[in-house]
């Protein structure tokens, strides 16, 4: 049921790699309600298409990929806050069909064309758009605008991932008032479901296997506390990459039965990697069909036990069908499927606790229904019942919006919850020798302040460069580095003067970090903003305009096709009116003469879909039409 909010009304947005979804909490009946889009549909593809008149967002986009793949943008989460050159980013521009280069900084550039003309498209920006799609559904349900939001993120997301998606929020005209773990969410609404004639402390195992991510959460739920544990995850496993081995699986298949290599032939994956993901219009649609059915198999393999694939002229006029089993798809599958066990051991390694201590193990993510990763969790968890009470597909956007509501002072009837989240990786400074010196270890709660004491190395040494960096490994510099800032003025002194780095870090996982030198009690500071996997304040303000001025041209878009709708169906009229057996009875031969000609000019502007003619002109015609046809028309009826 539609009702009418109180304005700036605070959602929940779960922004996926491959779906997004939106929820609010409505306060009238102290519950979330999932808001479905313009289709109908309670989640919407994270998909941008460009056209040569339009952009589209979400199912629209989505419906037309096969037919326009070059330019229809997915997964970006897959991109975002990562380098070009990182290797997980040049395996996944093998497999789409859009373009992306290097740009400056070794950013990673989506080259699309819309209108005619190139456009490069930072990975932020395209999520932008989906948050503004999101932010719209939002809107139109709601009636009213929409400023606030919570968005999730995969609970493994490093910092610049998450800086990456807080940007694309206020790129999308939103205030990111948290960025909120996934798993984390979805317990909320896995314990909100619960939460009556539970009593005592349970610990619940959130399995989150998504479309590109895998985030596992141990959490306890203690009446209205929710403690995060431990966490650990994949920002680079799910759904997708069983798609990819099964169109890997088919195009071999093709191969074989056909002799011809729709990825490209033989040498295309050297090839491809030279060219910087350039992949020619054919193999890109072929792929591109390909992938489509190769997902729906896959989602049928989790309820029947054999999935038929047909695609009519696939590549070079070759139709192609095939069949695979639910134990093939498993097979090719299984080193996947395992490492998302070895994950939630070692999640259940650092929260320290023994399997037998996990009260619930709860699914989310659409992948969790894939019969036999349930099947290898249960066996984990000796036989265990797997929880599905919750909507695999909607419950981080539920937990998101609950949230919200937490933060919105002026909602009311929220439940009094107490959310303690921990961060996923650990951080620190780089000391002599590269070494990692760790301030603040992963799976830490958050907020959180640490403190540590450093020395200088050499006598009388002046200042102290503070690298910093995130990260397991024990060489600095093979983790990522975040930034790096000079605590200079040191007072001379021999080796061994002292400072502090204080590592703190917000509820939204973001870090700032201090150094003071403890003799004079001088003080320098970085929040880690701007290193350069971020975009700068200027690069934001300028894609914020860009923003407004792709939402002007897609309305300017739908006036313009509303237009020449309305002219269409005044033409049709006036056709059917010139049909008639007794039409020159009634009206006379220069009236019939004027309906003729109008309807030749009109039909002309109208076959032609001709949306370079201005809004102004199609309207005045329409404007026009109505007048001369006032008098003639009612004649005709
Ligand atoms: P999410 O990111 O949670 O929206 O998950 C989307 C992923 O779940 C996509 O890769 C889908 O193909 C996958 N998915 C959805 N339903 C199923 C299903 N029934 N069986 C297997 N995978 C599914």
């Amino acid at each position: 049921m539609k009702r009418k909010q109180e304005a700036h009304s605070a959602v929940g947005i779960d922004l996926g790699t491959t779906y997004s979804c939106v929820a609010v909490w409505q306060e009238e009946h102290s519950r979330v309600e999932i808001i479905h889009n313009d289709q109908g549909n309670r989640t919407t593809p994270s998909f941008v298409a460009f056209t040569e008149n339009q952009r589209l967002i979400g199912d629209a986009a989505k419906n037309q990929a096969s037919a326009n793949p070059q330019n229809t943008v997915f997964d970006v989460k897959r991109l975002i806050g990562r380098k070009f050159s990182d290797p997980t980013v040049q395996d996944d521009i093998l497999l789409w069909p859009f373009k992306v280069v290097s740009g400056v900084d070794d950013r990673p550039m989506i080259i699309v064309k819309y209108k005619d003309q190139e456009k490069q498209l930072y990975a932020e920006e395209v999520s932008s758009m989906v948050l503004t799609k999101m932010r719209e559904i939002a809107e139109k349900y709601l009636e009213s605008p929409v400023k606030n939001a919570v968005v999730t993120v995969p609970a493994y997301f490093n910092d610049a991932q998450r800086k990456a998606t807080i940007d694309a929020g206020v790129i999308a005209g939103l205030n990111v008032m948290r960025v909120m773990n996934e798993p984390t969410a979805a317990a909320i609404a896995y314990g909100l479901d619960k939460r009556t004639g539970c009593v005592g402390e349970r610990n619940i195992l959130v399995f989150d296997l998504g479309g590109g991510t895998f985030d596992v959460s141990i959490l306890s739920i203690k009446d209205s506390v929710f403690q995060v544990k431990a966490t650990a995850g994949n920002t680079h496993l799910g759904g997708e990459d069983f798609d990819n081995r099964m169109v890997n699986y088919f195009v071999q298949e093709f191969k074989r039965k056909n002799k011809v290599d729709i990825s490209g032939n033989s040498g295309a994956l050297t090839r491809l990697r030279k060219n910087k993901g350039e992949i020619s219009g054919k193999y890109s649609k072929a792929l591109r069909r390909l992938r489509t059915v190769c997902e729906r198999a896959k989602r049928s393999l989790s309820f029947l036990l054999t999935a038929t694939i047909e695609i009519d002229s696939l590549f070079q006029g070759i139709d192609f069908s095939s069949s695979i089993n639910r134990a093939k798809f498993e097979e090719m599958n299984m080193d996947l499927f395992n490492e998302c066990m070895k994950i939630v051991e070692s999640c259940l390694m650092d929260a320290k606790m023994d399997k037998s201590m996990i009260d619930d193990v709860v699914l989310v993510g659409g992948s969790s229904r894939i019969p036999k990763v349930q099947q290898l969790l249960q066996d984990f968890f000796n036989g265990k019942e797997l929880c599905m009470s919750i909507n695999p597909d909607e419950a981080v956007a539920y937990g998101a919006a609950v949230q919200a509501a937490l933060l919105s002072q002026d909602v009311k009837n929220v439940p009094k919850l107490v959310l303690q989240d921990v961060t996923p990786l650990s951080l620190g400074i780089s000391i002599v020798g590269d070494i990692m010196s760790v301030v603040i270890p992963r799976n830490t709660r958050i907020p959180v302040k640490n403190t540590q004491q450093y020395f200088t190395v050499e006598d009388n040494q002046s200042y102290s460069l503070i690298k910093i960096y995130e990260g397991e490994r024990t060489r600095a510099s093979d983790n990522s580095w975040l930034g790096s800032f000079t605590l200079s003025g040191h007072t001379p002194a021999p080796r061994g003067h002292t400072y502090d780095v204080c590592f703190s870090i917000d509820e939204n996982g973001i870090l700032t970090v201090s150094a003071t030198e403890s003799s004079t009690g001088k003080t320098s500071k970085i929040t880690i903003t701007n290193h350069r996997d971020r975009l700068s304040s200027e690069e934001i303000k300028k894609l914020i305009q860009e923003a407004e001025d792709y939402q002007l041209e897609d309305k300017k878009f739908l006036r313009n096709a509303k237009a020449l709708n309305d002219l269409d169906d005044y033409i049709y009229k006036m056709r059917n009116a010139l049909k008639k057996k007794d039409i020159n009875l009634k009206l006379s031969s220069q009236e019939i003469e004027t309906i003729k000609s109008t309807v030749a000019v009109i039909t002309k502007l109208v076959d032609e879909n001709n949306q370079e003619v201005e809004i102004d002109v199609m309207e005045d015609h329409l404007n026009g039409l109505k007048i001369t046809m006032e008098d003639i028309l009612p004649k005709t009826i």
